[in-house]
């Protein structure tokens, strides 16, 4: 079995040189870039609007005690139960007891990465229920057996083509590639599906603690669906995703349609706030809402790294990430796929087991300039890569900085070392790649940087020199 930064080291390498893999995530992307900047283009101040937004959550993230009891209170007030969830398995169990109370055997789930975060779906098969996702990225990736690839895009990896073929083998007689027929395949199973499920889970993209109601932004009404039609809802969500008011979502709801798929605004957004009450004709018997921490009061707890706490899922980062075109999101083997997912996973899952992720990032920023709530993501990358080396320090590492501090400090030594260098890798090409050569890992892929021909404190000399 592999460990992880042995698994990410396979699944990058083979995906990076996967040519049509690229031409698929570099074709969805050229179509987003193109709608985010239009819809960007409609807001009056984006920059203003993404101050706005961060000043939110910072107020949202550092009252969070408050906000998220407010929540619960307004929400218990209209019959909805709230269970607090330490962890992952707490709130596997939770979700199972009302399963087995129920005595449930079908559940539809609109999309919820927090219930991927739970690995929801094995352990509700596990114990027997029949789980369909009903979100129709989502539907085509449990198909396929596999995880989603981009938290806002589940299936953005795959053709037109590859998505016939799954149908054609996993649900029949599919001969159309056109994406209204695939849709119309997908839907004609789903709907049977709701009519048939007990129970029905979601996720939320925000909480509003004055209302003590869910948000659940989508395009296709699938989460209206399984939110709704089912006797009993359940909404799994992280303690971060609070809001403090309603007109909160004034600007969230465009920021987060503009960000993530380059939308003015989702096409349904929804608001739940308990079960049905007496006189309403639609809507669950019972509504439950999972808040789940799984270590995020851990993050919370970091004043230096607690603004990824403001993340609101939108995807943005992912796609201007020159690291995740290349290597894709499964690669990266956690929930949280992309920059922000380099971030929070050494949080969630263990900072030496995942320091890795942090170090597959070439630090340009693109993360951090996309992210409409201004988290400093690549500085954060940064200080995961500190705290793991102080946490855990490597003796070679130490020694080459130890070195190199050494050199640098001395500038004889260090004008000496530059022109060693410079007839050294003149000699270089006859060893490169064998075993002789000290650089071969890097020039396995890569060129080794040329050291100048001449150094600036040579030029400078032969520049004072001239009369
Ligand atoms: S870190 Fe920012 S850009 Fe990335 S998903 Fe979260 S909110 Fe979006």
């Amino acid at each position: 079995m592999n460990t992880p930064v042995e698994q990410f080291r396979e699944d990058a390498t083979r995906v990076a040189a996967d040519e049509q893999h690229r031409r698929l995530i570099q074709g969805a992307l050229g179509k987003y870039y193109v709608a985010r900047d239009r819809q960007v283009g409609r807001f009056q101040d984006w920059q203003s609007a993404r101050q706005a937004a961060a000043e939110t959550k910072w107020e949202a993230v550092n009252h969070l005690d408050q906000h998220l009891v407010s929540f619960a209170e307004k929400l218990e007030a209209r019959g909805g139960k709230v269970f607090w969830a330490n962890n992952s398995a707490e709130a596997r169990d939770y979700i199972l007891k009302i399963c087995r109370e129920k005595k449930a055997r079908c559940i539809v789930k609109s999309k919820a990465m927090t219930a991927e975060e739970i690995h929801l779906n094995a352990a509700l098969e596990k114990d027997g229920y029949e789980v369909v996702e009903s979100d129709l990225g989502e539907y085509i990736v449990q198909l396929r057996k596999e995880a989603p690839y981009h938290f806002v895009f589940p299936a953005m990896h795959l053709s037109r083509g590859d998505i016939r073929e799954l149908f054609d083998r996993e649900i029949g007689n599919v001969k159309s590639d056109n994406p209204e027929d695939l849709t119309m395949v997908a839907r004609r199973v789903l709907r049977k599906k709701y009519c048939e499920a007990d129970i029905g889970i979601s996720g939320a993209n925000f909480a509003i603690a004055e209302t003590g109601m869910i948000s659940i932004t989508e395009n296709e009404g699938n989460a209206r669906l399984t939110t709704s039609l089912p006797r009993v809802h359940i909404a799994v969500m992280g303690i971060e995703k609070v809001l403090p008011r309603l007109e909160d979502l004034a600007l969230f709801l465009p920021m987060l349609g503009t960000a993530g798929a380059g939308q003015a605004i989702t096409c349904y957004n929804s608001m739940i706030g308990g079960p049905r009450q007496p006189g309403e004709c639609d809507g669950p018997e019972e509504f439950h809402v999972v808040l789940l921490d799984n270590h995020r009061t851990r993050l919370l707890a970091d004043p230096e790294q607690r603004d990824a706490l403001h993340c609101i899922r939108c995807g943005a980062c992912l796609n201007v990430c020159p690291i995740f075109k290349n290597i894709g999101g499964h690669s990266y083997g956690t929930t949280y796929q992309g920059p922000i997912g380099s971030v929070i996973t050494p949080h969630f899952r263990g900072l030496q087991d995942w320091k890795h992720l942090s170090n597959a990032s070439s630090l340009c920023g693109a993360c951090t300039s996309a992210c409409p709530v201004k988290i400093d993501i690549h500085h954060h990358l940064l200080h995961n890569r500190r705290n793991a080396a102080t946490q855990k320090p490597r003796w070679w590492e130490k020694l080459a900085y130890k070195i190199a501090a050494g050199v640098l400090n001395w500038p004889e030594f260090y004008a000496f070392a530059t022109a060693v260098g410079r007839v050294m890798q003149k000699f270089h090409p006859l060893v490169k790649g064998s075993v002789l050569d000290p650089a071969r890992a890097w020039t396995k892929t890569r060129e080794l940087p040329q050291v100048a021909p001449q150094s600036f404190r040579d030029y400078w000399r032969a520049r004072e020199r001239k009369p």
